[in-house]
């Protein structure tokens, strides 16, 4: 799971190419050295079957299959149903394609013209030859589709079980880190805030992406103790960062719909809020349209409270998710951030230029802030802020980084087009 491409276990089994019980097949092609993935993800190295060795097991057992068949008189026999094995084998290797060749092939093999036909007993009848041919596709198209889906589900159960075990590991040693990404008020560019973004490095040490172990904290419910992690470490930074001067910060800290439907979640939101007692820094908790979707109901009654406790919410991604826009009126939403796709296409793409408009003059209308996300290019800066676009966030303004790798220096803002928009957004 890891980017990093080190040797696994494997190698050591495999042994140099040229030596070894399997090296007279490696001359020939039909073994290779191959990469895979062991169960915890990381890449290893190891003898595989190549298509080639397996197409000629294949033709072997169907020979002898055949050969079978005419030593015993000839088809149809039910000794015609020995073909199914090489079918399943081919189906549950190579998948779909391998299953309705390997299936025809038999199928021709077992034709009424074929050696196999015996003309001692009844010829079968085309319509009996096709019913029996249909069978053997049917048969290795199924097997191909189960064997993929199945193997699928346990991949995905193992790399959850392998992936949790990390997290919560890491959560007990206290070993997950958090970045802060700047968020920047596009009409004078200090930096007003930051997005608090969980980072993991795995017990090899390889930085692990959020995209490759959010998911499967959630599935696994291991994103509460790493939620909870991430909410106290960025709490304690924003009070860090007061007691340093910089008071009133806006900082952002991502919640899942899991941690949304989880009374834990609020117990641990007034503990912290509790803690804070005073206006050294805005909380504000990003959610998505997708968590609101999961469980609606218990994210209004949450997301309630969490307002009277006095933390903003903020609406994620925006424009991604497949929620209803009668959400916007009826969740407390101070901030809605823009999703980077949109920002991408903003000086390329008229609609998308259009869309985000459409969005800031919403947000305004709705009396909430707009946070333009993943602003790249001096262009799109200009661009947001012709239309009123009252935070930025992206490369171009600063990446995610450590705490000490903070810039603090105000971003200097390019002039807004001519066509500036004052939309009447707060500032
Ligand atoms: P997000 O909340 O939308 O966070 C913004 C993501 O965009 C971050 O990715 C950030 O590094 C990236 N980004 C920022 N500026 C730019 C830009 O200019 N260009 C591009 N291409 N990307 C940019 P990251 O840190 O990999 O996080 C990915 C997602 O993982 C987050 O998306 C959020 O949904 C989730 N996540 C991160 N930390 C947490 C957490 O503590 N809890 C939960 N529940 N989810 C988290
Ligand atoms: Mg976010
Ligand atoms: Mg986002």
């Amino acid at each position: 799971m890891g980017a990093a491409d080190d040797d696994g276990p494997g190698r050591s089994m495999s042994g140099a190419p040229g030596r070894g019980p399997l090296s007279f097949l490696r001359l020939f092609g039909a073994v290779r050295e191959s990469s895979h993935r062991d169960s915890n993800g990381a890449r290893g190295r190891g003898p595989a079957v190549t298509p080639a060795l397996s197409w000629l097991f294949y033709a072997i057992a169907t020979l002898t299959v055949t050969a079978l068949i005419v030593a015993t008189g000839g088809a149809p026999t039910s000794l015609a149903h020995l073909y199914y094995l090489p079918i399943l084998y081919m189906a549950v290797r190579y998948g779909v394609t391998a299953a309705v060749i390997s299936s025809v092939i038999a199928g021709i093999a077992v034709g009424p013209w074929m050696i196999t036909s015996s003309p001692a007993t009844d010829r079968q009848t085309t319509s009996a030859w096709l019913v029996r041919l249909g069978l053997f596709v049917l048969v290795g198209v199924v097997a191909a589709v189960l064997a993929r889906s199945r193997s699928r589900q346990l991949n995905v159960m193992v790399r959850d079980v392998y992936v949790a075990q990390g997290l919560r590991a890491a959560v007990r040693q206290d070993t997950i880190r958090v970045h802060y990404q700047p968020l920047i008020d596009l009409t004078e560019g200090d930096v007003i805030g930051f997005e608090a973004l969980c980072r993991w490095h795995d017990s090899k040490g390889r930085a692990i992406p959020p995209d490759r172990f959010i998911p499967e904290a959630e599935r696994t419910g291991v994103i509460m103790a790493l939620g909870r992690r991430v909410l106290h470490r960025a709490v304690d930074q924003g009070h860090r960062w007061a007691d340093r001067g910089r008071r009133g910060l806006l900082i952002t800290v991502n919640v899942s719909a899991v941690q949304l439907s989880e009374p834990a979640f609020l117990a641990d939101l007034i503990e912290v809020v509790q803690a804070d007692g005073g206006d050294a820094f805005q909380l504000c908790l990003e959610i998505t349209e997708t968590a609101i979707i999961a469980d609606p109901v218990r994210a209004l009654a949450t997301l309630r409270q969490a307002r009277a406790l006095g933390v903003t919410v903020a609406l994620d991604d925006f424009g991604t998710g497949l929620s209803s826009l009668a959400y916007l009126a009826e969740f407390p939403i101070d901030i809605i951030k823009i999703d980077r796709s949109f920002v991408a296409a903003i000086g390329t793409d008229p609609k998308s230029h259009a869309l985000v408009r459409a969005m800031v003059q919403m947000a305004h209308a709705l009396g909430a802030l707009t946070i333009a996300e993943g602003i790249e290019t001096a262009d799109q800066l200009k661009a947001l802020r012709a239309l009123g676009c009252a935070i930025g966030q992206g490369y171009y303004l600063g990446f995610p980084g450590d705490v000490d790798e903070v810039e603090w220096e105000p971003r200097e803002m390019v002039p807004a087009n001519e066509d500036s928009v004052d939309t009447g957004a707060p500032r």
